[in-house]
């Protein structure tokens, strides 16, 4: 199929993707915008093209924290969640999770509940213009350490906002294993949230393993380094724990690999484990859902039926009722079917 074909259908099929970080949605002019409300001045071409210049996975994260300085009040995230419905209805995404990492901006004297108040606003005028369901999954965060994290976890439980599904860890894997979080991970499990982690990014399978054990996460980010156990690929697909797929995120951040095709996905999918596919951070890696379905059909080999399959993977590892699941899945079907006939 011709890349214009595959993207008309593809775009045509709902999907969902639920490994998004919110603030790696902003759209350059967002950005422009951003930028001048807080030096007072035009963003020149160069200050733009220097804050998506990253070799490798610490380089970005400072980027990303580059990005996140941009933001002055929580109104600021009117805009972001502008560029966020429009991404989303571009890529025909009905059913998104999106990470929002609240510790550096709490750090800055940002109110947790005055953040949450404004995400609250936009998803559900988002749900009534779009019909597009955003869900949040809090970053507690492994970059500032346990305390930090239980206080992000303490903010979402007196918050209470419906949107929150579950919390995430991301950041410094190296330097923060995934143990040291624990006390959060059970405290939020108990509490009825969902939990998620991002391992095995920058760190070798026992990572994984750490999370699996320690944290008990239901799914996970990344994931690629578990290529390197066959036990924990047999664990992964018997406990079917999905894994969040990010296939560019991980060319860009050159841990395991440097090309697409080097890419262990399919290898994954071969051995019957869930995975789904997701962008991360599409502005900062310059893609989109549909496209990094795209580079697994050319570069990497999954057949249309294999793409249809990764599309309901998708939904099935999402954290919403089976209901809704469901109906969801249908609309996948139903769009499929259509787009075949014609
Ligand atoms: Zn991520």
């Amino acid at each position: 199929m011709k890349k214009s074909e595959f993207f008309d259908f593809i775009t045509s099929v709902p999907k969902a993707e639920i490994h998004l970080h919110s603030e790696a949605v902003v759209s350059t002019k967002t950005i422009g915008t951003l930028y001048k409300k807080h030096f007072n001045k035009e963003m020149t071409k160069q200050e733009l093209d220097n804050l998506f210049v990253f070799s490798n996975l610490t380089e970005f994260v400072q980027a990303f924290i580059t990005l996140q300085k941009l933001f002055n009040t929580p109104e600021d995230f009117e805009l972001l969640f502008d560029d966020i419905e429009n991404y989303l209805k571009e890529n025909n995404i009905v059913y998104s999770e999106l990470f929002f990492s609240p510790s550096s901006f709490i750090r800055k004297g940002f109110v947790f509940d005055e953040m949450i108040a404004v995400f609250d606003k936009c998803i559900n005028a988002i749900k009534k213009r779009s019909g597009i369901e955003i869900k949040i999954l809090v970053d507690v965060s492994r970059t500032f350490g346990l305390e930090n994290a239980m206080a992000n976890l303490n903010y979402i439980l007196a918050n209470g906002s419906k949107n929150i599904v579950g919390i995430g860890l991301g950041g410094d894997e190296v330097h923060n294993p995934a143990e040291i979080y624990e006390p959060v991970f059970t405290k939020a499990k108990e509490a009825g949230l969902h939990v998620v982690a991002h391992a095995g990014e920058d760190v070798g399978p026992e990572s994984v393993w750490n999370t699996l054990s320690a944290l008990k996460a239901e799914r996970i980010g990344h994931g690629i380094t578990s290529i390197q156990d066959e036990k924990l690929m047999q664990e992964l697909a018997a406990k079917k724990i999905p894994l969040e797929i990010c296939v560019t995120s991980n060319v860009f951040t050159k841990k395991l690999v440097t090309k697409a095709k080097e890419h262990p996905v399919k290898k994954f999918f071969e051995k019957n484990i869930v995975v789904t596919v997701n962008t991360d951070d599409p502005a900062f890696f310059n893609t989109s859902l549909v496209n990094e379905y795209w580079i697994l059909h050319k570069e990497l080999g999954f057949s249309m039926d294999e793409i249809k399959t990764l599309i309901l993977n998708g939904f099935n590892a999402a954290f919403c009722s089976k209901q809704k699941k469901s109906a969801y899945k249908k609309a996948v079907e139903e769009a499929w079917l259509k787009k075949t006939a014609e």
